[in-house]
C-alpha cells in the first residue's frame, strides 16, 4: 500500500480539490500519511497565479528532495494550477518532480503514481466535461465545508492565468449539489461556503446562482451559506433579491475589483466600468445595510500611470472595503498580457501597494473599532486556542469572533456582545441563544 502526503497552497478552490484528490487517492488503495517522512510519495497542489507562488513551490520542492536522499524510492508529485501552467518544463527545472499532474487529472492519479515508479509521468490534459461527478470529498470534521459548483473560467482577464490552467467553464447540475449539500448537513456542516472561479455566473442550462443559493438555503440544517468569487457584473437584481431575502445567505461578499480606473479595467478585460462596479456595490449594500465587502486589487498592471493610481487609492478610500487581498502585477505565460511590455517598474509597484495597503488597513481597523459595542450572531467553529473555555467563530460579515461559553458547541448559532477588537479578531462575551 502506498502512503501519501499531500499538501496544499493558493486558493479555496486548491484546498476542496485537495479534498477530491484525498478521496480518489483512497479509492484507489493509497493511505494519507501525516508527514513526508511516512510518505511513499509527496504532492504538493498548486498555484499559478502569481510567479510568487511558483517559486515557493520549486523551493519546497527542493527541501522535499531530501527525503529521496534517504529513501531514493521516494516519488514527489506536482498537482493542480502549476502542474498545468509549466507541464512538461516543471520536469526541466526540477530534476526531484516525478509526477506532474493538472486539475483535470486528478481521477488518473493512482495510475500515475503506480507510473512513477519507473518513469517521469505527466499528465495536463484539460477536459472542459471534467466536474468530478461521482466522487464524494474527503473532508475533515467540522460544521464548515466547501462545495464546489463550477470549474474553470471563460472570462479571460488578460492578466490572469486561471483559464489557461483550469480551463472552460462548467458547472454542477443543481440536483447533484443539494444532494450533496444534504449529505453534509447530515454530517453536521452548518455553513457551505460555494465555489468557483466566477461563481456568480453559474448556470447548470436551467438554474442560475440565485435558483441554487435558494434551493441550498432550504435544507434546514444549513444555517449558513457563503460563496466566493462572484463577477462583480454577473450579479443581477434578482441575485441580489435573492440574497437579500433569505437571512442565510452570508452577509459577505467577495467582489474583485481589480483597479477603479477605466482605461487600467479596460486594458485587464474586466467587463465592468469603475461606474459599473460601484452600481453593483451600492445596491448590495442598499439591499441589505451593513453588508461587508471585501476585494481583490493590482497594483501596476497595465496603462496604471500615477492619475490611473489614484484613482484606485480614491476608490478604496470611497468604497470602505472592510478587507482586501492586494498584489503587485505579476506577468505570466500563456496570458494576453503576456506579450507586452510591462509599463511600471518593480519600484513603482512595490510603493504602490505599499500605498493601497497602508489605506485599506486603516479602513479596516476602523470598521473592526465600530463593531465593538454592537451584537453580533455567531456561528461556533471550534475550541480557541486563545483561553481554555473560549470559542471561535464567524459572523455572518465573515467576521471572526472569540469569546467565553461553557454552554455552546460547535454548530451552534449564538449571539455574542462584541467587546473589543485586536487586528483580525473580534473579543466577545456571550449575550444569549439566537433564536
Ligand atoms: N476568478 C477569480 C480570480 C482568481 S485569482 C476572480 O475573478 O475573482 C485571485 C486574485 O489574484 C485575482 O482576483 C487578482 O486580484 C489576483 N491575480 C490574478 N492574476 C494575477 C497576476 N497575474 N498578478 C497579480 N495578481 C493576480
Amino acid at each position: 500500500m502506498m502512503h501519501v502526503y499531500l499538501e496544499t497552497y493558493g486558493c479555496q478552490m486548491n484546498v476542496a480539490d485537495s479534498e477530491l484528490v484525498t478521496a480518489i487517492l483512497k479509492s484507489g488503495g493509497c493511505e494519507m500519511a501525516e508527514t513526508p517522512e511516512l510518505a511513499d510519495a509527496i504532492l504538493l497542489n498548486t498555484c499559478a497565479v502569481r510567479e510568487h507562488a511558483e517559486e515557493r513551490i520549486i523551493g519546497r520542492v527542493g527541501e522535499l528532495a531530501q527525503h529521496k536522499y534517504e529513501r531514493p524510492q521516494v516519488i514527489i508529485g506536482v498537482l493542480g494550477c502549476m502542474a498545468q501552467h509549466l507541464g512538461e518544463d516543471l520536469i526541466k527545472r526540477s530534476r526531484f518532480v516525478d509526477i506532474v499532474a493538472g486539475p483535470d487529472s486528478y481521477r488518473r492519479l493512482p495510475g500515475l503514481l503506480e507510473r512513477a515508479r519507473a518513469e517521469k509521468a505527466l499528465d495536463v490534459r484539460l477536459d472542459r466535461r471534467e466536474t468530478y461527478d461521482g466522487i464524494t470529498p474527503e473532508r475533515a470534521d467540522g460544521v464548515t465545508a466547501w462545495l464546489t459548483v463550477q470549474r474553470g473560467c471563460d472570462k479571460c482577464c488578460t492578466f490572469c492565468v486561471v483559464p489557461a490552467v483550469r480551463g472552460r467553464e462548467r458547472c454542477i447540475p443543481l440536483a447533484d449539489l443539494v444532494l450533496r449539500a444534504e449529505k453534509l448537513a447530515a454530517e453536521g456542516v452548518r455553513e457551505i461556503t460555494l465555489l468557483g472561479q466566477t461563481v456568480s455566473s453559474y448556470t447548470d442550462g436551467e438554474h442560475d446562482f440565485a435558483a441554487l443559493l435558494l434551493e441550498l438555503a432550504r435544507i434546514p440544517e444549513l444555517l449558513r451559506i457563503r460563496f466566493t468569487s462572484p463577477y462583480p457584473t454577473d450579479f443581477s437584481p434578482k441575485l441580489i433579491e435573492a440574497m437579500a431575502k433569505c437571512e442565510k445567505i452570508a452577509r459577505h461578499v467577495h467582489l474583485p475589483l481589480q483597479s477603479a480606473s477605466d482605461a487600467v479595467l479596460k486594458k485587464a478585460r474586466r467587463r465592468y466600468t469603475i461606474a459599473d462596479y460601484d452600481a453593483v456595490l451600492q445596491a448590495l449594500r442598499a439591499a441589505m445595510p451593513g453588508m461587508a465587502v471585501s476585494t481583490d486589487i493590482i497594483a501596476g498592471f497595465h496603462g496604471e500611470g500615477e492619475n490611473e493610481f489614484q484613482e484606485t487609492c480614491d476608490y478604496i478610500r470611497k468604497a470602505r472595503f472592510d478587507f482586501a487581498f492586494m498584489f503587485k502585477y505579476s506577468r505570466r505565460s500563456r496570458t494576453a498580457a503576456w506579450r507586452w511590455q510591462e509599463t511600471v517598474d518593480e519600484e513603482t509597484k512595490s510603493r504602490r501597494l505599499k500605498t493601497i495597503i497602508d489605506i485599506q488597513e486603516q479602513i479596516s481597523r476602523e470598521v473592526q473599532q465600530a463593531c465593538v459595542g454592537q451584537t453580533a450572531r455567531v456561528l461556533v467553529e471550534g475550541v480557541s486556542k486563545r483561553e481554555d473555555g473560549w470559542l471561535f467563530g464567524k459572523t455572518s460579515e465573515f467576521r471572526q469572533v472569540v469569546f467565553e461559553d461553557p454552554a455552546a458547541r460547535p454548530g451552534d448559532m449564538v449571539d455574542v456582545k462584541v467587546v473589543g477588537a485586536t487586528g483580525h479578531t473580534l473579543i466577545g462575551e456571550r449575550a444569549g441563544a439566537a433564536k
